[in-house]
């Protein structure tokens, strides 16, 4: 097997093996990405597994049960046992849980990063189980959030164009569970709490390489987060889908990296990590 550019695929559908040359375009984002980001301490890179309470206390586990992916133990008797975490479907939630009963006296905004992992029923072109996503995350008050969330998104946006890679901004809403959840979902798209970018990751292939959400009062209510006047707090994130990003940049640029334009190879780092 020569590794080459492209991902490789294992017998387990939608999970994948990073070769060296891909991988390079995954730092090369995380690194230029770090520009998009206000202070570099205010980074986290969260591991692949969170506390099962904050999941279902964000209301994970009701609106999105077929995603989630739960660990199952056994005791030393050999009972199955479902521990106390889950594997972690979205980067943002550790924030929220982090923030639990803080007073914020100025709005707060953070990085963080992590492999995610969610049970997807289908299997298309860039539609992975386990991936990879940087968020950016605001908490603030309602004024803060929504417009955060929309220049946050037009920064990514304009850096995605400087890499060669047009988007397409549109309202979206998130693969709720079930006919309960379908007001839910009609609800995300009227208020445009959702707005994806898309572009192709293959022929004809378009998904969301990026999403910005604004989740109103929903996370400060549940982790018991207040803003400086004691109203409580508004949030909202910025994604970006690290696999989606390469495979985007690989179909934009194609799969030999040695002949992608100049200034994308110097942006991305690629001279150095590459030879
Ligand atoms: P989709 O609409 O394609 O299912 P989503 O709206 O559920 O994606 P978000 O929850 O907004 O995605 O996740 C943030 C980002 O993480 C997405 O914009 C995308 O880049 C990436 N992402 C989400 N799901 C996957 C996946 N299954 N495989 C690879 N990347 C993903
Ligand atoms: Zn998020």
């Amino acid at each position: 097997v020569t590794p080459g550019s492209a991902l490789l695929p294992t017998s387990a559908g939608g999970v994948y093996l990073y070769p060296g040359e891909f991988e390079a375009i995954v730092h090369g984002l995380g690194s230029a990405a770090s520009a998009l980001s206000p202070d570099p301490r205010n980074s986290l890179v969260s591991p692949p597994v969170i506390a099962r309470s904050v999941i279902e206390r964000a209301g994970y586990a009701k609106s999105f049960p077929h995603l989630l992916g739960t660990v199952l133990t056994r005791s030393p008797g050999g009972t199955a046992d479902e521990p106390d975490i889950v594997l972690l479907p979205a980067a943002c939630y550790c924030v929220y849980a982090l923030y639990e009963g803080a007073r914020l006296e100025a709005p707060a905004e953070l990085s963080v990063g992590a492999t995610c992992f969610r049970h997807e029923a289908t299997t298309e072109q860039g539609r992975l189980r386990s991936f990879r996503m940087r968020e950016f995350v605001l908490l603030g008050t309602e004024e803060h959030c929504r417009p955060w969330r929309d220049t946050r998104l037009a920064a990514v946006r304009d850096w995605l164009a400087s890499l060669g890679l047009e988007t397409d901004r549109a309202v979206a809403s998130d693969p709720f569970f079930g006919s309960e959840n379908r007001l839910l979902k009609a609800l995300q798209a009227e208020e445009q709490l959702k707005i994806e970018l898309l572009t192709e990751v293959g022929d004809g292939h378009v998904q969301a390489v990026a999403s910005g959400n604004y989740h109103k009062d929903q996370f400060g209510r549940v982790f018991g987060i207040s803003d400086g006047s004691g109203a409580v707090a508004h949030t909202a994130c910025v994604a970006l889908g690290y696999e989606r990003l390469a495979l985007a940049l690989l179909h934009r640029h194609g799969p030999d990296l040695r002949s992608w334009p100049g200034h994308v190879r110097k942006t991305l780092g690629l001279e150095e990590a590459l030879g």
